[in-house]
């Protein structure tokens, strides 16, 4: 429920459509719960790229007169929160180069775990950043290949690249998109009918953005994979080696919207599946399953169906919380929760409330909301989280706070429950996790849960270092 968490990214791109930016604006709008910090879209007329970002989200940046500087029928577009590099203007994507390969933009979500030493490297020999996000590293190495063509040049500066990354680049006449080895971030592909019976080619971090603009999701971008859309048409290659796929398990537990299809599975299903499990795992014998809203809701369901108890909105949430409002200068107690939440007191005085999250990374909030509960009257209060307890940081871009702020790192369950003063708390097993996504292969990355990364990562101290500066 934590915005000053939220984080990450959602990118979008599309290929042979007259109102490229208009569409790509949508997709961005449908991508915006993926971050809220920065925006842009850059589009091509086939000669020229015209770029637009800025700081605020997708609505407020877009208006009909910039969407008119961003002609051509093919774009792409982003909306970010930091998780590597500060935030900020300068990291606002997508970032543009003039090379000898011509003009390219690239948006990227994930994150590029040696992006470090490759740019230490870069500027040893002479290139010049302007930010300081991973993503511009990219471009460096794109320019900076000795390859004839975009496509080659792209293919040798990726293979240089480790973590977590799903990129959409525009050039001058086409879109190239890539997913890396171990597929950690989502990218599906869809694709639009047009008058004429022409269709044109879309992408997008998560199908919600395909619904929007009436276009029909086809599959996902496999990978190590490697798509382009030009005039030729479309041509898909493995531009790495099969590795031992990595999906992120957090998109289908909190962070993608439950109306995408993610990995190839609805997130919803998964989402009901995590609370079915929740409550066989961890029956509570009370008179109402709550959610915390949104995050909750879909668990809360899944709790309430499997275990019989009635499932009631006793937490009602304030969707217009903006970034800015006056803080009263008299403190008022939980200021930043009581903002975003209120609770519904009819429904939960004298009630044995079972409350549902998705997920419990501080422990901040949700002794918030307990007390908030307990406050409107609740008799007692039994916290149930859909996944099991987080204990390690994500280096592959979910904004996890450092190893010292994961309350589970550090600390027995039964302590987290004294610190979030519930009178039960139970977390789902990594056993049931995996049902629910349906991980018969080991397709998805558990490391937040376990701790045991799926790639090699040598500069782990600086890793963890830097997440500390940024925390
Ligand atoms: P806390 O009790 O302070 O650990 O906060 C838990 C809340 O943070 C839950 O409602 C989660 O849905 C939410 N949360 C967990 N991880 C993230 C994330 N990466 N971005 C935003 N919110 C998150």
């Amino acid at each position: 429920m934590f915005d000053e968490l939220h984080e990450e990214c959602g990118v979008f791109a599309i290929y042979g459509h007259p109102e490229a930016s208009n569409l790509a604006y949508l997709g961005l709008y449908a991508l915006q719960h993926r971050g809220q910090e920065s925006a842009g879209i850059a589009s091509s007329d086939g000669r020229i790229i015209h770029t637009h970002r800025g700081i605020g989200q997708v609505a407020d940046l877009f208006t009909p007169e910039v969407l008119g500087g961003l002609p051509g029928e093919m774009a792409i577009g982003h909306t970010r929160y930091a998780t590597a590099g500060d935030s900020g203007m300068l990291n606002a994507q997508p970032f543009t180069v003039n090379c000898n390969k011509g003009r390219i933009a690239v948006a990227h979500n994930g994150n590029i775990t040696n992006a470090a030493e490759l740019r230490r490297d870069l500027e040893r020999e002479g290139s010049i950043f302007q930010a300081n996000s991973d993503t511009e590293v990219i471009l460096h190495l794109v320019a900076r290949s000795r390859e004839k063509t975009l496509p080659a040049a792209l293919r040798e500066a990726l293979l240089q690249l480790e973590g977590a990354f799903s990129l959409v680049f525009l050039a001058e006449d086409r879109i190239l998109v890539a997913r890396d080895p171990h597929g950690f971030r989502p990218l599906a592909i869809g694709q639009m009918e047009m008058s004429g019976g022409r269709t044109c080619n879309v992408f997008a971090s998560e199908t919600c953005a395909f619904d929007l603009i009436n276009a029909v999701y086809l599959n996902d971008v496999e990978p190590g994979e490697m798509v382009i859309v030009g005039p030729e048409g479309l041509t898909r290659e493995r531009y790495a080696p099969v590795r031992d796929h990595a999906h992120c398990v957090f998109e289908h537990v909190y962070f993608s919207r439950p109306d995408s299809i993610v990995f190839g599975r609805p997130v919803q299903e998964s989402r009901e599946m995590l609370g079915r499990l929740l409550a066989r795992e961890h029956p509570a014998d009370a008179d109402v399953v709550v959610p915390v809203p949104d995050s909750g809701v879909a668990a809360a369901i899944g709790y309430a169906s499997e275990s019989g108890i009635p499932f009631r909105h006793g937490l009602i949430r304030n969707h217009y919380v903006g970034r800015t409002f006056i803080e009263p200068s008299q403190a008022i107690r939980d200021f930043g929760v009581k903002l975003k939440l209120n609770p519904v007191r009819h429904l939960l005085e004298g009630k044995r409330v079972i409350l549902v999250d998705d997920s419990l990374v501080r422990g901040t909030t949700s002794r918030k909301i307990v007390r908030m509960v307990r406050g409107a009257g609740a008799r007692e209060v039994h916290m149930r989280i859909s996944c099991p307890p987080t204990v390690s940081p994500c280096f592959y871009g979910v904004d996890t706070p450092s190893l010292g702020e994961l309350i589970a790192a550090n600390h027995s369950v039964e302590e987290i429950r004294r610190f979030v003063e519930a009178d039960s708390l139970g977390y789902l097993s990594l056993g049931s996790l995996r049902e629910a996504v349906q991980d018969d292969r080991q397709d998805y990355c558990y490391a937040c849960y376990t701790g045991n990364y799926p790639t090699e990562l040598i500069n782990i101290e600086e890793l963890m270092t830097s997440r500390d500066r940024r925390s």
